[in-house]
C-alpha cells in the first residue's frame, strides 16, 4: 500500500539555488528523452526500463548529467514515460489529446529521489532534517508523524508557484509488518463503532460523541476577499500573477488545514477501536438530491473514508462501510422506518418507543449494518437501548487539534 506525506520545506539560499539547478537539469534530462524518443530510432528506446539504460552515454556526452544524482535521473526519465501513459489513456476514453510537449522551466518544478540518495534525519520534534545526495541538508516543518511501520520509497521536492518549497515522501509499508486485524468474531460493541457523516458538518459516533467540523468561515472569508482583488487584476499583468499565487496560497492553507484535521480523527478512531464503520457515499450520493453544499462536503468525507482506510490497513482495524440508504429513517430498535424531515433532531419511534438523538440513531444503524456485513448478527445480550449512549460528549474542533485526540 502506498501514500504520501508533504511538508513545508525551509532551504537555504544556498541549498535553495542548488534545488533549482538540478531540477533544471532534471528538466533538461526530461526534454531530452522526450527528443530521443521522438527521433531516435534505437533497441533501447520505448520503455522507463529500456531508456535507463541510455543514461550511461548521456553523461558520457552531456557531463551536466552527472550532477544530479543519478536514481533521479533515472527517476525523471520513468516520469517522462508516466506522462505518456497517461496520455494513451485519456486518448482510450475518446479525450482529445494532443503530444508531449518540452517543458519550460516554469513547467517543470520538482524531482524525485528514488529507493537511494537521500535521509530523513532528526525526527524527534516538530522540524526534522532531509538530506538529497549531491545538494545537502534541508530544513523540513515535521508536522505529522511518519508511521514507524512505513518505509520511505522516494522523496519529491517540489518548489510551488508561490515560491513555497515542499517535500512530500512516498511511503510504502511492509505487508509483513502490518498488523493483523482482530478476528471479525471478537467484534462487540464494545470495540467497534458506527460513524455518522453528518450533512450539518459534524461526525456522531455511536458511543455518542460529536465531534464539530473546523470553523475554516474566516479563510473563506479571506479566500473570497484575494478572488476578489484578482478579479479586479489584469490578466496576465505581473500583479496578476501575483495575486494568483496568493489565491493559491489560501486555498493551499485550507486544504491542508482540513487534511490535517482528518488525519486525526481518523488516526483517532482506528486506535481506538477494532473496527470502524461508516455510510458508503458512492451509494448516498446517488440516493440525494446534489445540492452544491452537499457535494462540497461529499468531496470532504470521501477524503476522510480514504484516509479512514488508509489507516486501518496501518494500524490492524475493520473498515466498513455499509448502504446507506435509510440510516435516518429506520430504527436502530425495531427495525420500523419513520420520515423524519432534517430538522427534527430527534428519533421517537412509535413502534417500539424507542426515543434518541436522531443522528445517535442513524449511528447505531451504521454500527448493525457494520456488523452484518462482516457476517455477524447483532450481539443478543445487548439490547439497542442499552447499547445506546445515555447522552452526547460534544468534542469541539479545537480540543481535535490541540490534543490530537477525541479522548476525555
Ligand atoms: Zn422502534
Amino acid at each position: 500500500m502506498e501514500c504520501s506525506h508533504r511538508y513545508p520545506a525551509y532551504p537555504t539560499q544556498g541549498v535553495a539555488a542548488e534545488l533549482e539547478r538540478h531540477i533544471d537539469i532534471h528538466r533538461q534530462a526530461y526534454n531530452y528523452t522526450l527528443y530521443e524518443y521522438e527521433n531516435v530510432d534505437a533497441e533501447d528506446i520505448g520503455s522507463a526500463y529500456k531508456h535507463h539504460s541510455r543514461l550511461p552515454d548521456w553523461k558520457d556526452e552531456f557531463p551536466i548529467f552527472s550532477e544530479v544524482n543519478s536514481k533521479a535521473l533515472q527517476r525523471t526519465v520513468t516520469r517522462f514515460y508516466h506522462n505518456l501513459d497517461g496520455l494513451s489513456e485519456k486518448k482510450q476514453n475518446g479525450r482529445k489529446v494532443g503530444k508531449l510537449k518540452w517543458k519550460s522551466p516554469r513547467e517543470f518544478q520538482s524531482m524525485t529521489f528514488s529507493q537511494s540518495g537521500f535521509e530523513l534525519k532528526n525526527t524527534s520534534g516538530r522540524h526534522a532534517t532531509l538530506w538529497l545526495s549531491k545538494i545537502g541538508d534541508i530544513n523540513i516543518r515535521y508536522h505529522r508523524d511518519i508511521p514507524d511501520e512505513a518505509s520511505i520509497k522516494e522523496v519529491t521536492v517540489k518548489k510551488e508557484t508561490t515560491g513555497d518549497w515542499f517535500v512530500s515522501f512516498g511511503l510504502e509499508s511492509d505487508e509483513a509488518d502490518r498488523p493483523e486485524k482482530p478476528d471479525v468474531d471478537s467484534l462487540d460493541s464494545s470495540n467497534s463503532i458506527g460513524v455518522d457523516l453528518g450533512i450539518l458538518n459534524y461526525i456522531h459516533t455511536s458511543d455518542g460523541k460529536t465531534v464539530d467540523w473546523l470553523d475554516l468561515e474566516d479563510k473563506y472569508e479571506r479566500l473570497r476577499r484575494e478572488q476578489r482583488k484578482l478579479s479586479r487584476k489584469q490578466k496576465g499583468s505581473n500583479n496578476f500573477e501575483k495575486q494568483r499565487r496568493e489565491v493559491a496560497k489560501v486555498k493551499r492553507h485550507i486544504r491542508r488545514k482540513v487534511l490535517d484535521y482528518q488525519h486525526k480523527i481518523t488516526t483517532w478512531l482506528v486506535r481506538e477501536y477494532d473496527a470502524v464503520f461508516v455510510e458508503d457515499l458512492d451509494v448516498k450520493g446517488m440516493l440525494e438530491d446534489s445540492h452544491n453544499a452537499r457535494n462540497k462536503q461529499d468531496a470532504a468525507w470521501r477524503q476522510f473514508i480514504s484516509l479512514l482506510e488508509y489507516k486501518g490497513e496501518l494500524y490492524g482495524t475493520h473498515v466498513v462501510q455499509v448502504e446507506p440508504e435509510g440510516t435516518t429513517k429506520e430504527c436502530a430498535s425495531c427495525g420500523v422506518e419513520t420520515a423524519k424531515p432534517v430538522w427534527v433532531r430527534e428519533h421517537s419511534c412509535p413502534s417500539c418507543g424507542l426515543e434518541c438523538d436522531r443522528d445517535a440513531n442513524a449511528a447505531m444503524n451504521v454500527l448493525q449494518r457494520g456488523f452484518s456485513e462482516l457476517g455477524l448478527g447483532w450481539p443478543e445480550d445487548t439490547p439497542v437501548e442499552t447499547a445506546l449512549p445515555t447522552d452526547t460528549t460534544q468534542v469541539s474542533a479545537k480540543r481535535v487539534v490541540e490534543a490530537g485526540s477525541l479522548g476525555a
